[in-house]
């Protein structure tokens, strides 16, 4: 049942990418759908001088490259938007955000509450949530601060962006996005596992033999080569996508969906993540960039525009992760990420072995969950779409299956609006994957790599496929 919201949104970086791209677009559909309708109102702010008119022109625009709606209910939605210029600096600006924002309140009936989203640089958070705290922005309705990724570039830096935002909102009313936990597979693996009993109790060091986690992506890093020169994908995949696919499938069976119990579970996952010395990392990670592909066509990363001529930033890793607990002590969890691959896919491979007969699941079973539903296809047992396979030891509870899934962030905004943290980070996690993610990172700065090392449009440097060749396991997405 859709039950209407209320809310002011404060969109810190309103004229950008993602605002136009992904949270105006989820807005829309959040409005067709009902969940927002007549008692909210967006502030878009950002330094250019705009006028109401023309920032809902903005937003009208960027609609029609998803929906073909009538221009009339594109406008309908767009009189709800409002711009204010802003210098993220300036406290000034602050009083004008607050008053703006009491008007609307009062035109829109919104229920003083407020969502404060940074849809800006990382390095204006802590700037941002100071001053709507310290120029009395908060209302007696609820505040809740929404920040984007990338949240810090390391342990220390996460730290410190954790430090200052903390001063000014409690973590309860702190909403970390990462995209890849809006999405409906991700979601739904807690369901999944509780669902069906005999594949809960597979999902052990008993049953599993390995397990692999892989998003790829064919693209290159197209027009993002300045912010990939300061990141690279440990730190854009690995340390956020990865880890919180891997905390939805390997944490302890929740008792219940509640956010709480599953932080939890998680947080207590991430502590198990077994230390690496320098060497393991050694032996345990590797990586890549791309070069040009087969036919010369494609740029190399070091001939991408604002990439370094000699860049050893990767664009490709593959590693071996443990966990030292009695669930999983003993089972290599595989993780690659990478650009310029042959496909788009992400997906969960979970490799059982042969000991899986006991529960009456064929020896050697894999089973697939597609966290990008791929030709209609979600769940595959041994390759085969799950409702086609001889075993039904997997299935989706029926109102869970895919159709009509929400978009990840319209599912992540209606969370917001409810108040529901389930799907966001906890400092906690952050803290213990960003430790794990800086033993690799240091000791990659100590060596030099031999860059570029794969051919556009491949599966990566051969060292991907020896990690687990050494092992005796092998990944189960090839080309
Ligand atoms: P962008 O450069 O397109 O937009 C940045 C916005 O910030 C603009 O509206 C700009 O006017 C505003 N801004 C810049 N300096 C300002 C200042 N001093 N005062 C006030 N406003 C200022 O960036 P983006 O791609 O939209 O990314 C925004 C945030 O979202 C970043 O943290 C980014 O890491 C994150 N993010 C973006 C994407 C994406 O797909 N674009 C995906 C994931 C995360």
């Amino acid at each position: 049942m859709v039950t209407e919201k209320s809310a002011i949104f404060i969109i810190f970086g309103g004229s950008g990418d993602l605002a136009h791209r992904k949270l105006y677009p989820s807005l829309f559909r959040l409005y067709k759908s009902g969940f927002l309708k007549d008692h909210f109102a967006v502030i878009g702010t950002a330094r250019r001088p705009w006028s109401d008119d023309y920032f809902r022109e903005t937003v009208i625009t960027s609609l029609k490259d998803y929906f073909d709606d009538s221009e009339s209910v594109m406008k309908e939605f767009a009189q709800h938007f409002f711009y204010q210029s802003h210098d993220v600096n300036d406290s000034e600006h602050y009083i004008a955000l607050k008053n703006l924002a009491a008007k609307l309140d009062d035109q829109f009936s919104a229920g003083h509450n407020r969502v404060y989203y940074m849809a800006i640089a990382p390095r204006f958070f802590g700037t941002v949530a100071e001053h709507i705290n310290s120029e009395g922005l908060k209302t007696d309705g609820y505040n809740r601060l929404v920040i984007e990724k990338p949240f810090g570039r390391d342990l220390d830096s996460a730290c410190e962006l954790n430090g200052n935002i903390s001063k000014a909102f409690p973590e309860d009313d702190i909403y970390r996005i990462d995209h890849y936990l809006g999405k409906k597979m991700v979601q739904v693996i807690p369901d999944l596992r509780a669902h069906n009993p005999k594949f809960e109790k597979a999902l052990n060091n008993k049953y599993v033999s390995n397990i692999q986690v892989t998003l790829a992506e064919k693209i290159g890093v197209e027009d993002r080569g300045g912010y990939y020169e300061t990141a690279g994908v440990l730190r854009d995949m690995v340390q956020n996508h990865i880890m919180q696919i891997i905390g939805a499938t390997a944490m302890d069976e929740p008792e219940a969906t509640d956010a709480k119990i599953i932080h939890k579970h998680k947080c207590d996952l991430f502590a198990s993540l077994k230390e690496m010395t320098p060497e393991q990392v050694d032996q345990d990670f590797v990586r890549g960039q791309y070069d040009t592909d087969n036919l010369g066509e494609e740029n190399a990363y070091r001939q991408e525009d604002k990439v370094a001529e000699d860049s050893n930033i990767e664009t490709f890793t593959a590693g071996k992760l443990e966990f030292d607990s009695d669930r999983w002590s003993g089972v290599p969890f595989y993780v690659r990420s990478g650009k310029r691959m042959p496909d788009k896919t992400s997906r969960i491979d979970i490799v059982f072995n042969e000991k899986v007969d006991e529960l009456g699941i064929k020896p050697n079973t894999v089973v697939t969950l597609l966290i990008e539903r791929k030709d209609g296809h979600s769940i595959l047992i041994n390759g085969i779409d799950y409702k086609e396979s001889a075993q039904d030891f997997i299935k989706f509870p029926e109102e869970k299956e895919f159709d009509n899934a929400r978009e990840a962030y319209e599912s992540l905004i209606i969370d917001i609006l409810s108040g529901d943290r389930v799907h966001f980070t906890l400092w906690d996690e952050l803290r213990s994957t960003w430790k794990y993610i800086d033993t690799i990172e240091e000791r990659w700065a100590s060596q030099t790599p031999e860059f570029p090392n794969y051919i556009s449009g491949t599966m990566g440097p051969d060292s991907a496929e020896m990690l687990l060749e050494r092992d005796g396991n092998s990944w189960v997405w090839d080309d």
